[in-house]
C-alpha cells in the first residue's frame, strides 16, 4: 500500500497581516490625533472594565498576589496611558528650531511623525505590562501595532489576544500568540520599529534579525542589578525596601536587586535585619502568604535553585517545586565567580557580598556589565555623587529599588548590555515616532554667488556667514 502523503507543517507567515496594517497606516487613518485619543481611552476602557480578567490570567500565570497584579500589571498601563492622553497632543506639536543666517529668510521646526507598524515582542514576567504598556507610546504617536505576547504566560496572552480587538482599532491593533516559530516568522517581515523585552541571548536574534531590513530596535533586557548599602544607610528602611522588591512578583522582575555590596562592618546586622524583614512580610511560611508570588515554571525553578547550589544559605532555602514555590533565600559571600554571581538571579535569592569601601564597591560594579538598575542605600550625599559620577547603569534609585521605573516622566531603559533605547511617558512617544527635520526657505532674496560660477565674491560672502 502506498505510504500515504505527509501532511506538510508550514511555517506561519505574517506577510498578509503587516500588508493590512501598512495599508491602514498609509490611509493616514492611525496619524489623525483623534484617532489616537480615542484608542488611549479604549485601552483606558478595556483596562479598568476588564481588570479582574487580566489580574485572574497572570495571578493563574505566576500567581501574583492581587495587589501585585493589579500595580505592576493593570494599574501600571492605566496610568501610563492616563499620563499619555493628558499629554500626548502637546508632545507632538512641532518644535520650532533656530535657523542660522545662510539659510535665511526661512524657519525650522522638527516634527513628530509617526513610524509606521511596530512589533512589540513581549516577555512573561509581567505579561499584561509588557504587551501592553509600550504600545502606549505607539499608539500616542500615530502607529499601528502588533503585540506578541510571551507564550510562558499562557493565560495572559490567551486574555490579551481575546480583548484587545474587543476594544482597540482592529485594522491597527493586533495580537500575535506564540512561541518561537510565530516569532520568527514575524521576524521575517519588514517593520518599522521592533520593540523587545527579554534576556540578550534572544535580543541577539531580534537584532539580527532586524538588520536584514535596517529595522531600528529597541531592546529592553535585564541583567543584574546592583545594590550598595553604606554605613550611613537607614538600615531598617534599607532591608525594608530591598526585601520588598526582591519578594515583589518572586524576585522575576528586571529591575529586581540582584546582589547586594555592603560595608563590612555593618553586614551582620544588615543581614540579620534582611531576614527580619522578609519574615514580617511573609510569616514565617511564606509559602502559606498570601502576598507573595510564585516561579514561572519549572525550568526556571531549577535553574534558581542551581544557583543556590552549595551556597552559604544563611536564611530561608526553602523550595516546593509542585507548586513552584522558592522562598526568599539569603546567600552569605558566594564566590563572585560562581554562577549565582555570573548570571540574573531572576528568582527570590540575595547574595550579599561584604566591601570595604564604597571604591572597592565601584570597582566591583565597574567590572561587569552595564546594569539596568543600580541603588545605593546611603545617608551621605557624597557617596550618592561619586556613584553617580563614576558608573553607569540603565536608572538608579538613590535609598529605594525599583521605584525608579513608576514615574512616567523618567525614561526607562538599559545601556550596554542591559539594553538600547528607553521608554514610558513622552520617552515612549519619542521611541515611537521619527524627528523629521523641516526647513521652509523664503523665495524673495535668492543671490546669484550662491550658485556657480562661483567667484571671490561668493567665498568672501560664505566665509561672513558660515
Ligand atoms: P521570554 O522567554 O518570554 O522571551 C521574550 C520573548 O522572546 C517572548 O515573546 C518569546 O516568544 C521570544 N523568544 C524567545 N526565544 C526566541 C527565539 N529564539 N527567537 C525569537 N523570539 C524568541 O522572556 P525572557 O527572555 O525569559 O525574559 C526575562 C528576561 O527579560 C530577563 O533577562 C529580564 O531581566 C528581562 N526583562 C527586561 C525588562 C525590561 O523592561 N528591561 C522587563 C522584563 C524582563
Amino acid at each position: 500500500m502506498a505510504a500515504k502523503p505527509q501532511k506538510k507543517i508550514s511555517a506561519p507567515s505574517y506577510g498578509k497581516l503587516l500588508g493590512e496594517l501598512r495599508h491602514t497606516f498609509q490611509t493616514g487613518k492611525t496619524r489623525s490625533l483623534d484617532w489616537r485619543e480615542q484608542q488611549l481611552k479604549q485601552l483606558i476602557r478595556l483596562l479598568e472594565e476588564q481588570e479582574e480578567a487580566l489580574e485572574r490570567a497572570v495571578i493563574e500565570d505566576l500567581g501574583k498576589p492581587q495587589v501585585e497584579a493589579y500595580t505592576s500589571e493593570v494599574g501600571f498601563v492605566k496610568a501610563e496611558a492616563r499620563h499619555a492622553l493628558k499629554h500626548f497632543r502637546k508632545w507632538a506639536r512641532p518644535v520650532k528650531m533656530s535657523t542660522p543666517l545662510f539659510l535665511k529668510p526661512g524657519s525650522s521646526r522638527v516634527e513628530y511623525e509617526p513610524l509606521g507598524v511596530i512589533l512589540n515582542i513581549s516577555a512573561w514576567n509581567y505579561p499584561v505590562h509588557l504587551s501592553l504598556g509600550p504600545i502606549v507610546g505607539a499608539i500616542a504617536a500615530g502607529n499601528c501595532c502588533v503585540i506578541k505576547p510571551s507564550e510562558l504566560a499562557p493565560a495572559a496572552s490567551r486574555t490579551i489576544a481575546e480583548l484587545v480587538p474587543r476594544y482597540l482599532d482592529p485594522q491597527a491593533v493586533r495580537v500575535v500568540e506564540g512561541g518561537i516559530p510565530e516569532t520568527t516568522a514575524l521576524l521575517e517581515e519588514s517593520w518599522d520599529h521592533i520593540f523587545y523585552t527579554g534576556n540578550g541571548s534572544v535580543a541577539r536574534i531580534i537584532m539580527a534579525a532586524a538588520a536584514r531590513h535596517l529595522t531600528p530596535v529597541t531592546l529592553e533586557l535585564g541583567g543584574k542589578s546592583p545594590v550598595f548599602v553604606d554605613k550611613s544607610a537607614a538600615l531598617g528602611v534599607a532591608a525594608r525596601r530591598i526585601a520588598w522588591a526582591k519578594a515583589f512578583n518572586a524576585g522575576q522582575s528586571c529591575v529586581a536587586p540582584d546582589y547586594v555590596l555592603v560595608e563590612h562592618e555593618i553586614k551582620d546586622k544588615f543581614i540579620e535585619l534582611l531576614g527580619k524583614t522578609f519574615q514580617s512580610f511573609l510569616g514565617t511560611d511564606a509559602s502559606k502568604s498570601e502576598d507573595y508570588g510564585r516561579i514561572i515554571n519549572e525550568r526556571h525553578f531549577d535553574r534558581i535553585l542551581g544557583l543556590v547550589d552549595k551556597q552559604n544559605v544563611v536564611y530561608g532555602g526553602g523550595a516546593d517545586r509542585t507548586s513552584l514555590f522558592i522562598e526568599p533565600t539569603i546567600v552569605d559571600e558566594p564566590a563572585v565567580d560562581s554562577p549565582l554571581m555570573t548570571e540574573e538571579i531572576f528568582g527570590p535569592v540575595v547574595p550579599i557580598l561584604a566591601v570595604s569601601d564604597i571604591e572597592e564597591a565601584i570597582e566591583f560594579i565597574n567590572g561587569r556589565d552595564k546594569p539596568l538598575a543600580l541603588y545605593i542605600y546611603s545617608e551621605n550625599k557624597r557617596n550618592h555623587e561619586r556613584i553617580l559620577r563614576r558608573t553607569s547603569s540603565g536608572g538608579v534609585c538613590i535609598n529605594g529599588s525599583m521605584y525608579q521605573l513608576s514615574n512616567p516622566s523618567l525614561p526607562f531603559g538599559g545601556v550596554g548590555a542591559s539594553g538600547m533605547g528607553n521608554y514610558h511617558g513622552e520617552y515612549g512617544f519619542r521611541c515611537f515616532s521619527h524627528e523629521r527635520a523641516v526647513l521652509v526657505r523664503g523665495t524673495r532674496i535668492d543671490p546669484k554667488q550662491a550658485y556657480p560660477p562661483y567667484d571671490d565674491a561668493t567665498r568672501r560672502m560664505m566665509k561672513k556667514l558660515m
